[in-house]
């Protein structure tokens, strides 16, 4: 069974301008200690994706799904209190804006400390030297005297790792990590990327990282989902999707991404012409067609998925040999 099991889900958001359909029919899962990539630019749904599985999205929204489980359980019929337990304990979520989650008016211990009483019967001492050694873990030094800070003493840096230690507090079998790097400099980026690898993998917990930087995926990720305008438009295993990109869209992101040693710095990158269209009120067909080259009068249509490879899906009518780079 999979850890984590998402068969359709749909967000729909209220609006003065009508229904937002936000994100149509997602499906993915994920297996105990894997990692999986959400990758797309911004506005495709992917922290509304990730804030439906925590039950964490705007009042306003719909969420729909034919199934979304973890472990076993229903997410669509959990209680407000048996999800209050089950976040920050079995899976935890690190925000792009670490002060979002981070309490100013706590120290960093009382939060770290708080993360584990409230699930676990653990004494304070046992607490706070669980805090201190991941604290030590996510690369902190001196953490039994960072345990006194408020997060305003800490740079950016050091409050995403303090962020990534508060989520391994009760070691979670899922994390969720949004754009955990994108407020940090790219020296930093790279650390904090490394540092939830290497603890992903130590751990054995399953990674969900959100993402726009497909750099960063070809290096941590097993499978890929690649999300436009709120639909998955392909999915694979990370060889797949990189050694065999089939739709128009991920191949446009790959010809995107700066290729070391070759991408001169400040160079800008190779974008991809036009904008995301309106997901206001009735929308049908193909999202990406009045962007892609390849596309034709059928892209109007229905859009099935097809299967590229065991495990390697696109949401394209194109034939894969057409799609595919030559
Ligand atoms: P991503 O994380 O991929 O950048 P999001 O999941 O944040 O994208 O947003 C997907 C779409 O839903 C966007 O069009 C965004 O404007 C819209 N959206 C997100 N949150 C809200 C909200 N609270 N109210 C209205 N629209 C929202
Ligand atoms: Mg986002």
């Amino acid at each position: 069974m999979a850890l984590l099991d998402v068969e359709n889900l749909t967000i729909d958001i209220p609006t003065e301008a009508g229904l937002l359909h936000a994100v149509g029919g997602v499906s993915f899962s994920l297996d105990r200690g894997e990692t999986l990539a959400i990758v797309g630019e911004s506005g495709s749904g992917k922290s509304l994706t990730s804030l439906a599985i925590m039950d964490l999205l705007p009042g306003r929204a719909i969420r729909r799904a034919t199934r979304l489980s973890f472990d076993g359980i229903d997410l669509a019929a959990t209680s407000d209190r048996q999800m209050e337990d089950l976040r920050g304990d079995r899976i935890a979520m690190i925000f792009q804006e670490p002060m979002t989650s981070l309490n100013p008016a706590y120290t960093i211990g009382d939060q770290l400390t708080e993360a584990l009483r409230r699930h676990r019967k653990v004494s304070r001492t046992e607490a706070r030297d669980r805090a201190v050694h991941l604290l030590e873990r996510v690369g902190i030094t001196a953490a039994a005297s960072r345990l006194g800070q408020y997060p305003h003493q800490l740079s950016g840096g050091l409050r995403q790792r303090v962020m990534i230690a508060m989520g391994l507090m009760c070691e979670p079998d899922l994390i969720i990590a949004d754009e955990p790097t994108t407020a940090l400099d790219v020296t930093i980026q790279a650390q904090i990327l490394r540092l939830l690898r290497d603890i992903q993998r130590e751990f054995g917990m399953a990674l969900i990282l959100v993402t726009h930087d497909l750099g960063v995926v070809a290096r941590v990720a097993d499978k890929v989902a690649v999300m436009y305008a709120g639909r998955l438009v392909e999915t694979g295993t990370t060889r797949a999707v990189f050694g065999a990109p089939s739709h128009p869209y991920t191949r446009g992101l790959l010809r995107s991404i700066p290729v070391p040693g070759r991408t001169a710095p400040g160079e800008p990158l190779g974008t991809i012409p036009g904008q995301v269209p309106s997901l206001i009120g009735n929308v049908s067909g193909c999202a990406f067609r009045n962007r892609c080259d390849l596309a034709v009068e059928a892209c109007a249509g229905a859009i099935p998925d097809v299967a590229l490879a065991p495990g390697h899906s696109m949401a394209c009518i194109l034939e894969p040999s057409l799609a595919r780079p030559q």
